[in-house]
């Protein structure tokens, strides 16, 4: 849709440009949502894309998402053989409740600062343990675990002015075994429910990620694999009947219900077998 309160787009070389942030500005990435609804408190759009940032840097320490990477380009990446977790950016983009327009203009970042409970993006970059750094518009980077980052439905931990500027996954996360499940009331709907469990390649372990069903992600270590009973608990303990997210994609009930289901799944799946899920 036409925004008819912007007066200026400002398309920066260098974040660093934007020294002074004021009311009015925002950060505009794909614009998928952006454009999507009336901005009334916005004037000004700072388009991140001349910033030409690489979408995406793999090395032996894991993998550097811009947060200017589109769904796409995540898509289309080619991981090593060994990054047993990365079948996960199909799923993850999958994930979306996607159009042409969303699927090759909108960004991790852009999701991921969305902080919406269906953010697919925070769900994969959560599960495989990433960090996010910041940029502060009057201060030094600053870096902030995935799981920390989203504070509740559409609440994030950006200060005004902020940029998210990259996701780092790292490489031990990347060759884990992974299950994972996800459930949407209709046919590429957005997700009611989406959980990712993740287990490393020489232990017993289960990192279990919850996205979807609640308001922010909530994630559950366990040393060794956990049996149905401790699981049911660890989830119970973690999220109370009422912690869970309601909207038109679910009620609580309906969504605590599923995460029981899938989690249950996730465990058996990741307990049983060998091969990534
Ligand atoms: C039809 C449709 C379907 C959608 N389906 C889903 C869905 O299934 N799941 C879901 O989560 N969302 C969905 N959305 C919402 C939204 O389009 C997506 O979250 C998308 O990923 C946003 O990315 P973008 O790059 O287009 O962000 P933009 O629209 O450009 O920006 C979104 C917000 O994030 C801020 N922002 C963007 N990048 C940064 C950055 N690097 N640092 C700081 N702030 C930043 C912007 O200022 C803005 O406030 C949907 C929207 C539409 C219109």
């Amino acid at each position: 849709m036409n925004l008819n309160t912007i007066r200026e787009v400002r398309q920066p070389a260098s974040a660093d440009e934007i020294v002074k942030w004021r009311d009015g500005y925002a950060w505009l990435a794909g614009g998928t949502w952006l454009f999507s609804t009336p901005q009334i408190a916005t004037d000004t759009l700072i388009d991140l894309r001349s910033l030409r940032w690489p979408a995406l840097e793999a090395s032996a320490a894991g993998l550097d998402i811009a947060a200017t990477c589109t769904i796409a380009e995540l898509y289309a990446f080619q991981a090593p053989a060994n990054w047993t977790a990365a079948p996960l950016f199909h799923l993850c983009s999958r994930a979306f409740l996607a159009s042409f327009k969303i699927w090759n203009a909108a960004t991790v970042g852009g999701n991921i600062c969305m902080s919406l409970p269906a953010g697919p993006m925070i769900t994969l970059t959560v599960a495989l343990e990433g960090r996010y750094t910041l940029l502060p518009r009057d201060g030094a980077p600053r870096e902030v675990a995935a799981i920390d980052f989203v504070t509740g439905n559409h609440a994030n931990v950006l200060q005004p002015g902020e940029l998210l500027r990259n996701i780092r996954l790292p490489a031990s996360a990347l060759r884990k075994r992974f299950a994972s499940h996800r459930s949407s009331l209709t046919h590429l709907g957005r997700s009611a429910v989406f959980l990712i469990g993740t287990r490393s390649a020489d232990a017993d372990d289960l990192l279990l990620t919850v996205t979807a069903a609640t308001p922010r992600p909530v994630q559950i270590r366990f040393d060794r694999a956990p049996s149905s009973e401790e699981l049911r608990h660890a989830i119970d303990a973690r999220i109370p009947a009422e912690g869970y997210f309601d909207d038109v994609h679910g009620s609580p009930a309906y969504r605590r219900r599923l995460t029981y289901y899938y989690a249950e799944q996730i465990r058996a799946e990741l307990a049983n077998s060998g091969a990534a899920g």
